[in-house]
């Protein structure tokens, strides 16, 4: 094409551009109101967005800041987007229709984990979500105990849940949760460790309880540690145990789907029984919001341990916003946090004390426990 003849073409393209852009501009500013309303509150919706995503960013940094001060363990807490496994290529899953027999050991990447899942946070009674799964699912054993007919579990999990007034969000878990496990052809059963009594809340120590607990009723050998608010989305994030103790809730959606911190280990965790105990379970010391989990991460790595995560998108977790009624800040944390080493030989499963009561529900175990700092008496250290 001649060079004028396309320098022609140009403008004309330009002022037709030109004309589109000053009728839409003129259309979008005399239109109805009501657009103008929708425009007007899109745009403030996504600066509340992002405004909620700063405070939590935010919150996150300064997170960090109080850790450098404390330089809690001498180690340098600085942000690290690098998430183990998250560079390396994703895992090949098994093809659709790929048989296995009842004397296999179960597939651990099968084809019916299929990735990302629906979250379904809408609210359900309990009762519903019983006649639902078990509708689906009457092999479901009273207690949630379940297991695969068609190969043999390659673990045993015992799914621990702390708990106190967060009524409406176990059925939401129990609705999501007990599927997955399923199709992961995963032996488990749900046990939820309720704290009565008025003392601030103690999310290891319930940990630890369920632990005890939980080994009466059967021979577990891998341990999933999960707050009751946090949904997988993804159900290729496998909830058998590995030779290292595990973070499973990488990518949380209430810190923008980011690591907070490289030493995170909060929000859902796992360990073998024999790791568990090699590390005297979590601390009992813990009383109110935050630490806890720090304070195990601490004491895998005093067990020459290094945590596990998994592959990049499968560690995504959406938490119900909704009645998420918090407990006060524990703000001695960074203090006990230091010595975290020393505490760990005194304080965990060896000095634990305390008096349950038990009752089965379909679906799950309760556990209910009233805790006090006396039953936990920590010796000097
Ligand atoms: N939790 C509870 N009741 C409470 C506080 C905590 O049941 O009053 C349990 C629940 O399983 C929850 C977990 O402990 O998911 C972690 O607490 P929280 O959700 O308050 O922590 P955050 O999401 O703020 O880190
Ligand atoms: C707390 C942890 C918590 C983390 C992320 C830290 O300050 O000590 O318990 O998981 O923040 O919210
Ligand atoms: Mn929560």
């Amino acid at each position: 094409m001649p060079t004028n003849l396309r320098f022609r073409r140009r403008s004309f393209l330009g002022l037709l551009f030109l004309f589109s852009l000053s009728t839409s501009v003129l259309y979008f500013i005399y239109s109805a109101p009501g657009i103008v309303n929708e425009y007007v509150f899109m745009v403030q919706a996504r600066g509340i967005q992002i405004r909620e995503n700063m405070k939590n960013i935010g919150a996150q940094v300064l997170e960090q800041v109080v850790r450098g001060a404390y330089s809690i363990n001498g180690t340098d807490y600085s942000y690290d987007f690098n998430v183990s496994e998250s560079d390396a290529p994703p895992p090949t899953y098994l093809p659709e229709g790929f048989t296995y027999l009842p004397s296999q050991v179960c597939p651990e990447k099968l084809p019916s984990m299929k990735g990302r899942l629906e979250v379904n946070m809408s609210e359900v009674s309990l009762e519903e979500v019983e006649r639902f799964l078990l509708e689906g699912e009457p092999s479901i054993a009273l207690g949630g105990h379940w297991k695969p007919e068609d190969c043999l579990p390659r673990w045993k999990v015992a799914i621990l849940i702390p708990f106190r007034n967060r009524l409406e969000h176990l059925p939401i878990l129990l609705r999501h949760l007990v599927p997955v496990l399923q199709k992961q052809r995963l032996q488990f059963a749900f046990y939820v460790i309720e704290q009565g009594g008025t003392e601030p809340f103690n999310r290891a120590m319930l940990f630890n309880v369920g632990y005890k607990e939980a080994m009466k009723d059967l021979n577990w050998d891998c341990l999933i540690f999960h707050d009751v608010d946090h949904l997988m989305e993804n159900d290729r994030n496998y909830y058998g145990c590995t030779d290292m103790p595990r973070h499973f809730a990488v990518r949380l959606d209430k810190y923008s789907y980011m690591l907070p911190y490289n030493e995170f280990f909060g929000g859902v965790s796992g360990l073998t029984v024999k790791q568990f105990k090699k590390i005297n379970g979590f601390p009992n010391a813990f009383w109110g919001w935050g630490g806890e989990d720090d304070d195990l991460w601490n004491r895998v790595q005093y067990a020459n341990y290094t945590v596990s995560r998994p592959h990049g998108e499968h560690g995504r977790y959406m938490s119900i916003p909704h009645h998420h009624r918090g407990e006060a800040q524990f703000l001695g944390r960074y203090s006990l946090l230091r010595h975290s080493r020393e505490r760990q030989r005194v304080d965990g499963l060896n000095n634990l004390n305390y008096s349950p009561q038990l009752s089965r529900r379909p679906l799950y175990t309760n556990i209910t426990v009233s805790l006090s700092r006396k039953l936990a008496p920590i010796a000097d250290y």
